[in-house]
């Protein structure tokens, strides 16, 4: 059998000018990871305009798992698997055929032609193939919407006849815009935040703030199951467990009740912040939608905010839930995110908290806390949870 190959093209990366290589290469770098975590090692070739992967092991399972992990590496616009032909118009037009023939309805051929010194044009080409299909098979020519698009690509060396054209999550390829630290609630949308900023490039590093009390033991397995689902996303993902039952107390000993869960979110991002700093990270990455719930209010999360220096990323802030629900589907976290389970945000709060917090207020409750090496202590005891690419 020949090796499976697939064609992908990358997405914003190409408009990258002279970086273009350097993405190129991390997109490269992350395929190839991603394929080996998948159990379908193959070689990646960058080559003018596209990507080409030959898988080492011929078997239609390997290809279906090579598919599953490049359709989850973002960088990736598009890709298709592929058959190699000969640089010559009647090879090339005999495996568009034999494949044509394998289904029925209409079609329509598409030709991009990387390389210009081929003879035809990608017109004269797609005209000249598309001739030869409705000769051998009778099915119907549609450029508006074909049932199927029958693709060529004409390289240099050699020309490639690709199958179904499948999607991949497009975006910048993992580790091109640096690395940023997600704080990971449980919830459905905090997982979705992580995951939309893996696809702008960024490697992420996950914080839980955990209350025993609150939360108990199940927190523990969601987070196991959300981790894995955005390791598949970005290779391996590591989790930092916070624990924040000890800090909790001290704010409520301290702190009215309708102002408890904007000093815990502050609190948190304290935290985060330390972390950030020593992992060399570039900024937060909330869930935060603007508006959802009593901290999510515009006053709120300028007060939460202000408890730290970098940047806090909030790429839900302007979506609907239902995006994101559609979007927790896609990454595989929602199931999870759905499980019962007690934030630790509403331990011992006000069922009417504060939805216009002042900072200057807030800033005098947190200096009546007891924090002594609380926040410290805390850092010091936090274990790493981390979790596989492949799992
Ligand atoms: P989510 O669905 O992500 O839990 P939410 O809409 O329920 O978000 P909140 O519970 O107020 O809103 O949390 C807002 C954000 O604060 C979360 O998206 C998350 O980034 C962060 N956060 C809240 N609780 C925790 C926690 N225990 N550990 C880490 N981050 C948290
Ligand atoms: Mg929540």
């Amino acid at each position: 059998m020949p090796p499976s190959l697939l064609v992908l093209h990358y997405a914003e990366i190409a408009l990258k000018g002279e970086n273009r290589g350097w993405f190129e290469g991390r997109l490269k770098d992350n395929l190839q990871d991603a394929l080996r975590a998948a159990g379908a090692p193959g070689s990646v070739r960058r080559e003018r305009g596209r990507i080409v992967v030959a898988l080492a092991d011929p078997s239609p399972a390997a290809l279906e798992a090579a598919c599953g992990a490049v359709s989850r590496t973002p960088g990736v616009a598009w890709f298709a698997a592929a058959e190699e032909a000969p640089r010559d118009i009647g090879a090339i037009e005999a495996l568009v055929v034999a494949r044509a023939r394998a289904s029925a309805g209409s079609f329509a051929v598409d030709t991009r032609r990387a390389d210009k010194t081929f003879p035809l044009t990608s017109m004269e080409v797609n005209r000249r193939v598309g001739a030869a299909v409705v000769a051998a098979t009778g099915r119907p020519v549609d450029l508006g919407s074909p049932a199927e698009t029958l693709g060529i690509e004409i390289a240099a060396d050699r020309a490639f006849v690709l199958g179904p054209r499948r999607a991949g999550p497009g975006g910048l390829p993992v580790g091109s815009s640096g690395r940023v630290v997600a704080l990971l609630s449980g919830g459905i949308d905090s997982p979705v935040a992580a995951w939309r900023m893996m696809r702008r490039g960024c490697r992420v590093l996950a914080v839980h703030f955990f209350n025993g009390a609150a939360g108990g033991e199940g927190v523990l397995e969601k987070l196991d199951l959300l981790g894995e689902a955005l390791a598949r996303w970005q290779g391996r993902l590591n989790l930092r467990v916070v624990p924040f039952e000890a800090i909790q107390r001290a704010i409520v000993a301290a702190v009215p009740a309708d102002h408890r869960m904007i000093v815990y979110r502050r609190t948190m991002l304290r935290l985060a912040d330390r972390i950030r700093e020593s992992e060399n990270a570039r900024a937060l990455v909330t869930g935060d939608s603007v508006g959802q719930v009593a901290s999510q209010t515009l006053e709120n999360l300028a007060c939460a905010y202000a408890a730290v220096p970098g940047p806090v990323l909030a790429p839900l802030s302007g979506a609907e839930k239902e995006e994101i629900i559609a979007d927790a589907r896609r990454v595989g976290t929602f199931e999870a995110s759905c499980l019962p389970h007690q934030d630790c945000c509403s331990f011992l709060i006000s069922p009417h908290p504060a939805t216009k917090a002042r900072l200057r207020e807030v800033e005098e409750m947190e200096a009546a806390v007891a924090w002594g090496t609380l926040l410290e202590e805390a850092l010091a005891a936090a274990p790493l949870r981390s979790y596989p690419a492949g799992g």
